[in-house]
């Protein structure tokens, strides 16, 4: 069995659904499990119909819209399949039905439930075209064998239910090859509850139906020909990893490569799955392979750069050293506030920080306000070069102050401004 994803870019409209049959000629021989994201923007378009519901106001005209579309992108692909044009006209009303109930439940579980709908949706469509286009193939509900715990936007995996779950729910086939259509990024709770992996989880998703059922690889189909050593649409000049380990992809997606979702690797490194990102409209480039080799690891240099990062610098007020007990309880507010540190340094009596510009971020500020000093640095960027070489590390930084250098062996880290 191969497992192939298809994300949202992919499948955004009628071509991308076709150019997913496109894809899957040259694998007319093989067992595949399919996973689709949503449609283009429908998680983005879905979060506002949340927002709508939980605030009162009436979802209706936002769901209508996204019907609109997916109805006549299933028109366009499938035109006779009339099981799937009343599947997908019955979950649209079962979504309708949910918006128009008076809200019971914690926002996060709202949330699950209602952005889930885009996988549904996406998914019926794929399935339908290729089977109107000769690609025989089962449509399953993901939430049947991804079972989580109840952390909604953010679910855990029961890894020791897959094997069960996969006996029991995937169909058994009749006619070779077996095909599976199935979506990205949605899970359930032992209880049914929908949930969902976090934004782009999709990728996850195929790594975990690979983990399951031993999958002999994964393919993540994408608009770019591979994984690069920078952002392609930010640096001229970059280049093509075409084989780099599990570990090296790790530490990249780690520090904000991105390509792959970062919970991705894990479970196929557990396994040996090898990992192929190939693109969807070239298909003869040949992609980047992630496995266990190491041995292309340090050829190139890779470098990531963030932006909006803010530098924190926070001082006990009364001067005291910054010891364990003070890094204790600044940690576990930033914990709580759910922000993640993204460097961090410390003097004697400074613990200096720097993290994504966002709203948390700025209440935490406010909290540690009440017993440390802190000062920041906003519009700063944080670069993070690995097998970095004096040359690289020169053009990244020209005409940039830095305000923080960390060089290990393999990493070199700056906050410039
Ligand atoms: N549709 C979800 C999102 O946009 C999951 C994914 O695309 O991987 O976040
Ligand atoms: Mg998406």
């Amino acid at each position: 069995m191969k497992v192939f994803k298809f994300g949202g870019a992919s499948v955004k409209d009628a071509q991308g659904v076709r150019n997913v049959a496109r894809v899957l000629e040259a694998f007319k021989q093989d067992d595949l499990l399919i996973v689709v994201s949503a449609m283009g923007k429908t998680t983005n378009a879905l979060e506002e119909v949340v927002k709508a519901y939980r605030e009162g106001r009436n979802a209706k005209p936002l769901i209508l819209a996204l019907q609109g579309m997916h109805a006549s992108a299933l028109e366009e692909v499938a035109p006779e399949d009339g099981d799937s044009s009343t599947a997908l006209m019955l979950s649209f009303e079962a979504l309708k039905h949910y918006v128009t109930q008076p809200v019971q439940h914690a926002e996060d579980r709202d949330y699950d439930m209602i952005v889930a709908f885009g996988e549904v949706w996406s998914t019926l469509i794929v399935s339908a075209y290729l089977n109107a286009s000769g690609f025989a193939n089962q449509w399953v509900d993901a939430r049947k064998i991804i079972t989580t715990d109840a952390r909604h936007r953010a679910a855990n995996v029961k890894w020791d239910r897959l094997e069960e779950n996969c006996a029991t729910h995937l169909p058994s086939f009749a006619a070779q090859p077996h095909r599976i259509v199935t979506q990205g990024f949605i899970g359930s709770t032992e209880e049914g509850i929908t949930t969902t992996l976090g934004r782009e989880g999709s990728d996850f998703s195929a790594a975990i139906f690979a983990y399951a059922l031993g999958a002999e690889s994964v393919t993540i189909w994408k608009d770019v020909p591979g994984m690069f050593n920078a952002d392609p649409n930010k640096f001229p000049d970059t280049r093509l990893l075409a084989h780099i380990s599990y570990k090296e992809a790790i530490e990249l997606s780690y520090f904000g490569a991105s390509v792959i979702h970062p919970r991705t690797l894990q479970p196929l490194q557990r396994k040996g799955i090898p990992l192929y990102v190939r693109s969807f409209i070239d298909l003869s480039a040949p992609g980047s392979t992630i496995s266990e080799a190491t041995d292309h690891d340090t050829l190139i240099p890779s470098f990531i750069v963030k932006p909006d990062q803010l530098l924190l610098s926070i001082t006990p007020r009364d001067l005291s050293f910054i010891v364990e007990e003070n890094l204790g309880g600044i940690f576990k507010l930033f914990a709580a506030r759910n922000v993640r540190i993204a460097l961090m340094q410390n003097s004697a009596v400074a613990f200096t920080v720097a993290v994504d510009d966002t709203p948390r971020a700025r209440q935490l500020i406010e909290e540690l306000g009440k017993e440390y000093e802190v000062r920041y640095n906003e519009g700063c960027e944080l670069i993070t070069v690995r097998h970095f070489d004096e040359a690289t590390l020169a053009s990244l930084l020209k005409g940039k102050e830095p305000l923080i250098e960390q060089r290990s062996r393999v990493t070199a880290r700056y906050v410039v401004k």
